[in-house]
């Protein structure tokens, strides 16, 4: 009896590994372009850190012609959920992030190295472990999850390191007799790794974003297959990113400490390891304290939280390209109106701690982003939103021409309205451009300088009648308003009042400060003369009519 007996009484139906080496060839792609992936466990959930992962893995492979795959990661089927793919799936398709193969909803897939679902590879897993029972490299453990736990309360009792190693592993050197005798008993078994390592030695290693990094060996016997006949992850991993040809892990530092292992399995199943870059999780400042952004204590951790907000997919993109190097802030500075695929990120440039997610300044990358939409664009974009998350605004918005009309009010020139920072601040940007949101609106009127109530009537009465033309130009409409002011005994320029403030109650910038609060009830809107285009005289006339 030998280890391939024992092999093959445990996998009787496992092929040679040799099966699944030529089925998945070698990639043919350039010289140095990076495959890389995405690995989520489809629990329904998509954290802002998993976005932030798949979008620097789709980068990178952009960037160097490489190859980005998403799989599936459910070997722990307690932590599944219905439809936790598809929300992945979909998650990733809002924000432009597609994988180049994996998962493409709950149970279809595309690319020739699948399945990409681990739950459906569980033959390639029995495989691969089958081939390393061969060599003695793994083994059948019957313990019990009771006994498991007796070893660790031992271990603890003793203060000594916890685990199943060394001589705590208690059926590392069971023979091959009696391990078949117990199988054939009918005895319940898990499968484990035979670790080579030693605690005493360390191994040397270098993270592509943490630097270099030195570790004790690995020497625990971790299980590979579990009573469910599924792998592990560490098992899972290693089997699949050989033979989906990944060249670079990325992932969540979490698993930094697991490398030493990671390292030992590839060795001894004999494959060429990746490279590893642990990406540090995003951080929130919570009244001092620097911690991880929680799914449970923090809204802004959900994926799903911007799009309620309606905080364009763009502008997220590029707050956690910020986030990711630190160079992007110049690089945009140099290149406004580049397209920040342009951008190339350096895994190495990464930051090692990690970052704070600061959502002002994600509101002020998107105020720029939104800034450079089309009104078209910023008319389309926020009426999807608001026909799910605001009907008020979405019935506003029903009449598309005018909604254009006054979405275009400042923008298409060089230097665009900067106003908006999501959708859900659109309402109360463009309200007093709609005569029900005016009316409602009982807010006193924002009125500066000049708040005595006759005078106010006395310049909106004379400006209707006497100086109000539709036809104007910008230039004309100025000029008479200029008039305007010195009808009313104020200063036409700014300059003439500055030079001699005691001739004149205020100036031109007052009168039309009374002309734009008369009509908006705010002192601060955007260019007045545009408003009134939009508005047209009927409404203008009305409007001046009733001021309070
Ligand atoms: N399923 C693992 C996780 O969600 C993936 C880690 C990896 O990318 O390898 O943490």
């Amino acid at each position: 009896m030998n280890y391939t007996d024992l092999a093959n009484i445990i996998f009787p139906n496992a092929k040679e590994i040799s099966y699944y080496e030529e089925k998945y060839p070698k990639r043919n792609l350039k010289e140095g372009a990076i495959v890389t992936r995405f690995a989520p466990s489809p629990t329904g959930f998509v954290h802002i850190g998993g976005l932030y992962q798949g979008l620097i893995a789709r980068k990178l492979a952009d960037q160097t012609e490489g190859v980005f795959f998403l799989r599936i990661e459910d070997t722990d089927q307690k932590r599944e959920v219905e439809n936790g793919i598809s929300g992945i799936v979909e998650a990733l398709k809002e924000f432009d992030i597609e994988p180049d193969e994996g998962m493409i909803n709950e149970s279809e897939e595309k690319g020739n190295y699948g399945p990409y679902k681990q739950s459906e590879r569980k033959e390639i897993y029995e495989a691969y472990a089958k081939y390393l029972i061969m060599q003695g490299k793994a083994y059948p453990c019957f313990c019990t999850p009771e006994e498991v736990e007796e070893i660790r309360t031992k271990q603890e009792a003793a203060q000594i390191r916890p685990g199943y190693y060394g001589v705590w592993a208690k059926c590392r050197n069971i023979t091959v007799e009696e391990a078949i005798k117990r199988i054939q008993a009918g005895e319940k078994y898990i499968v484990r790794f035979k670790s080579p390592g030693r605690e005493d030695r360390k191994i040397k290693h270098h993270d592509v974003i943490k630097g270099n990094v030195d570790f004790p060996e690995n020497d625990q016997d971790i299980v590979i297959i579990k009573a469910d006949g599924l792998p592990t992850y560490h098992f899972a991993h290693a089997v699949d990113d050989h033979l989906m040809g990944t060249t670079h892990v990325i992932r969540g530092d979490e698993w930094l400490s697991s490398v030493p292992l990671h390292l030992q399995l590839f060795q001894e199943l004999g494959f060429k390891p990746p490279k590893y870059a642990h990406i540090a999780p995003i951080m929130k400042n919570d009244e001092g304290n620097k911690r991880k952004l929680s799914k449970r204590k923090d809204p802004e951790a959900a994926v799903s939280y911007y799009a309620q907000e309606g905080i364009p997919e763009r502008a997220v993109k590029e707050y956690l390209l910020n986030i990711a190097n630190s160079s992007f802030e110049n690089w945009r500075r140099a290149n406004t109106d580049k397209p920040m695929e342009e951008f190339e990120l350096q895994l190495s440039k990464m930051s090692v701690s990690g970052a704070l997610f600061d959502m002002v300044k994600l509101l002020d990358v998107s105020k720029t982003v939104i800034s450079k939409m089309t009104a078209e664009e910023i008319y389309e974009k926020s009426f999807e939103w608001a026909k799910k998350y605001d009907e008020e605004l979405a019935t506003l918005l029903k009449d598309k021409s005018y909604a254009i009309k006054v979405f275009s009010i400042e923008r298409g020139n060089k230097k665009p309205r900067k106003d908006i920072s999501k959708w859900a601040d659109v309402k109360e940007n463009i309200s007093y451009m709609y005569d029900v949101e005016y009316e409602k609106d009982t807010r006193p009127y924002e009125y500066q300088l000049i708040q005595d109530k006759e005078t106010i009537h006395k310049i909106v009465k004379t400006y209707l009648e006497k100086y109000y033309d539709d036809k104007d130009d910008k230039q004309t409409w100025f000029d008479k308003i200029k008039e305007l002011a010195g009808e009313m005994g104020y200063a036409k320029e700014v300059k003439e009042y500055k030079a001699n403030p005691e001739n004149y109650p205020g100036h031109v910038g007052d009168i039309s400060t009374v002309l734009r609060v008369s009509l908006t009830k705010r002192a601060n809107t955007p260019d007045l003369y545009e408003i009134m285009q939009v508005l047209g005289k009927d409404r203008i006339a009305k409007r001046y009519e009733k001021i309070r």
